[in-house]
């Protein structure tokens, strides 16, 4: 559909070849499947513990860690100049996606790691770049991105963390910072954090914050280990789901003696951090997306296996029970499971695409534009794929009826390690309204109308497709309806009432990426008709089954956003007019 070997006709990926691409992909599905699948379970039963100081971690997370290092995946998306393997982010993107359907948790930690270097790599100094960029591109070291403090989660403009300067170009840091995964450990040498503070004396604000390293051990100047840091776990949290990977509340400079570097210019914390934060989201929408793809695999597994009841024409009771795939409302379940998680799917790689163009293309419009679609499609990746994916998850556990509800079968894991995918890297509620409040407004519209227009282009190439009329028809419909909605919204905040304008700001996420993903479907069941032609088989059930998902979520849930799109046209006020005496 958008076939990765495209990506080696942009000039920063033409030092690899296909071969290159099949064989990263193998090694993650090797690799996933050998080291980070089987302690899956036993990482989620036997969580990190505090224990004298110490957090106590089951050794097969760092013989998994260690091999992922090894194999070089902590280089997967680096320069080559700098020692890194420069390959696309969406095929990273793949291998992280095989990584997060074994073991979410474990992984965690590398890709925590990976995202910390990238953000050196892009606003480091050189020698920041060397001293610890180097050790974590090689996987020696880990991360951790320091933002959340106990008093300020989604709103970041209130951290009260600070960093005094020393005089020396050093700063002294103070202030606790909750919910840190990988915060402490010894799974690595040394783990480098990325720390959100205030410098006495900045703006107020997200405009006064500032990014800092600091580094569990202070790091001496031949790169070798000196003294440890005043970082202090102060606790572990202990979680609903992605047990195996600890998180902390940490607290910097309980001693006087927290030394931090900062990085790049005072005041920029903030926006140096969303440097990162569309791959991050997106990052974040593939775990989702994976936990759903784990459950709906398990599901249909079991569905084929398992047998219950007869049809309901089926009179004869004497007659052998039929394998749950083959009750109707069972097969809803699953059609539901496999359009939530292979529609997120490919959005998500579209997403990737997009990273890839901003980042390789050496056309100046084409890096334009795909930096203005990703914008706008950043928050319903990470938001949509984290709540209905998490669905996904539910109708698994439901599809296994009791057994689904006991932990001897892994689709209620499956469910817990999702769940927090709509609460962290910016709550689903405020990425809803990130999408109205800001990026619908982008370049005046200009996002929205990039990303309608590629939609508009699908509509239009399967228009006079027999089989497609019915879904090009319907696609065309929402996108008007989108247009129609987001027209009256953006006036009502134009207006000045923002309040009243962001009050269904979920609906309008909800609206919009029903209406991502129905675009999605009808791709990849163009695709699907043309090659069903020639499709014999396995390969015919593939293809028939796309388009037959593809028909499914157009027809069972694509209607279900209608009615929200009324709302939101209307203004609805009823959330702002119940008192919270009245809740
Ligand atoms: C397991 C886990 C791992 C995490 N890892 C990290 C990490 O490594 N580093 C890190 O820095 N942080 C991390 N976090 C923190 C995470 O990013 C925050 O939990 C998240 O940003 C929400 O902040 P909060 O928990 O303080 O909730 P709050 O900000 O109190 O929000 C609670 C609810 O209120 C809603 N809400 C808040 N403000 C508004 C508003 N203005 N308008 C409408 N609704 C609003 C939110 O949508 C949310 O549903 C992690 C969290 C968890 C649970």
């Amino acid at each position: 559909m958008w076939p990765l070997s495209d990506l080696l006709a942009y000039p920063r990926y033409a030092l690899h070849g296909r071969e290159t691409f099949d064989a990263i992909l193998e090694q993650s599905a090797r690799l996933a499947q050998e080291k980070f699948a089987p302690h899956n379970r036993a990482s989620d039963s036997n969580e990190p513990r505090f224990v004298d100081g110490r957090v106590h971690v089951i050794p097969e997370v760092k013989i998994a860690l260690d091999a992922y290092a090894e194999a070089g995946f902590p280089a997967l998306l680096a320069d080559a100049a700098d020692g890194g393997l420069q390959l696309p982010y969406s095929l990273a993107l793949l291998s992280d996606a095989m990584f997060c359907a074994a073991n979410v948790a474990t992984v965690g930690y590398a890709l925590l790691a990976r995202g910390v270097g990238n953000l050196l790599r892009a606003h480091g100094s050189a020698e920041q770049k060397l001293r610890y960029g180097q050790p974590l591109l090689a996987g020696r070291w880990l991360g951790t991105m320091c933002l959340s403090e106990p008093q300020a989660g989604s709103s970041l403009a209130d951290i009260t963390t600070r960093a005094e300067p020393e005089g020396d170009g050093s700063y002294r840091l103070t202030g606790q910072k909750m919910w840190i995964s990988g915060g402490d450990h010894e799974l690595s040498e040394n783990i480098v954090h990325l720390v959100l503070a205030k410098i006495p004396g900045g703006p107020p604000g997200v405009k006064g914050i500032s990014l800092f390293i600091v580094p569990k051990f202070r790091v001496n100047d031949d790169g070798s280990l000196g003294q440890r840091n005043d970082v202090e776990l102060a606790g572990i949290n202990h979680k609903l789901g992605q047990r195996g990977i600890v998180n902390t509340f940490l607290k910097f400079g309980e001693r006087g003696a927290c030394i931090g570097h900062l990085v790049g210019p005072p005041h920029q914390g903030l926006a140096q951090m969303f440097h990162l934060m569309n791959e991050a989201r997106i990052g974040v929408g593939m775990g989702a997306i994976m936990q759903g793809m784990a459950g709906y695999q398990y599901s249909l597994a079991y569905a084929k296996e398992r047998r219950q009841g007869r049809h309901p024409d089926q009179k004869d009771p004497t007659s052998p029970p039929v394998p749950l795939v083959e009750h109707a409302d069972v097969r809803r379940m699953l059609l539901q499971q496999k359009c939530y998680v292979e529609g997120a799917f490919a959005l998500a790689i579209h997403g990737g695409r997009l990273i890839d163009a901003q980042v390789g293309s050496e056309d100046a419009e084409v890096r334009r534009l795909a930096a203005l679609k990703l914008e706008f499609l950043t928050p319903v990746i990470k938001a949509w794929s984290g709540e209905w994916c998490t669905r996904a998850n539910d109708l698994a556990i439901q599809v296994l009826g009791g057994y689904g509800y006991t932990r001897e079968y892994p689709v209620e894991q499956n469910w817990r390690d999702n769940r927090l995918n709509p609460i962290h890297e910016g709550a689903n509620g405020i990425q809803a309204i990130d999408l109205l409040g800001r990026k619908a407004m982008l370049g005046n519209g200009a996002a929205l109308a990039a990303v309608l227009d590629d939609v508009r282009a699908t509509i239009a190439a399967t228009s006079t497709t027999a089989e497609l009329t019915e879904f090009s028809r319907s696609l065309q419909e929402c996108v008007a309806t989108i247009e129609q909605t987001t027209r009256v919204l953006t006036a009502c905040l134009a207006a000045g009432r923002a309040r009243l304008a962001l009050a269904n700001a979920a609906h309008y996420l909800t609206l919009v990426g029903h209406v991502l993903i129905a675009w999605t479907w009808l791709r990849q069941a163009q695709v699907a008709v043309r090659a069903l032609a020639s499709a014999a088989g396995h390969d015919h059930d593939f293809y028939q089954g796309k388009i037959n998902a593809c028909r499914f979520f157009f027809r069972h849930e694509l209607p279900t956003v209608l009615p929200l799109a009324r709302l939101l046209q209307a203004l609805d006020d009823t959330t702002l007019a119940t008192t919270p005496g009245q809740l």
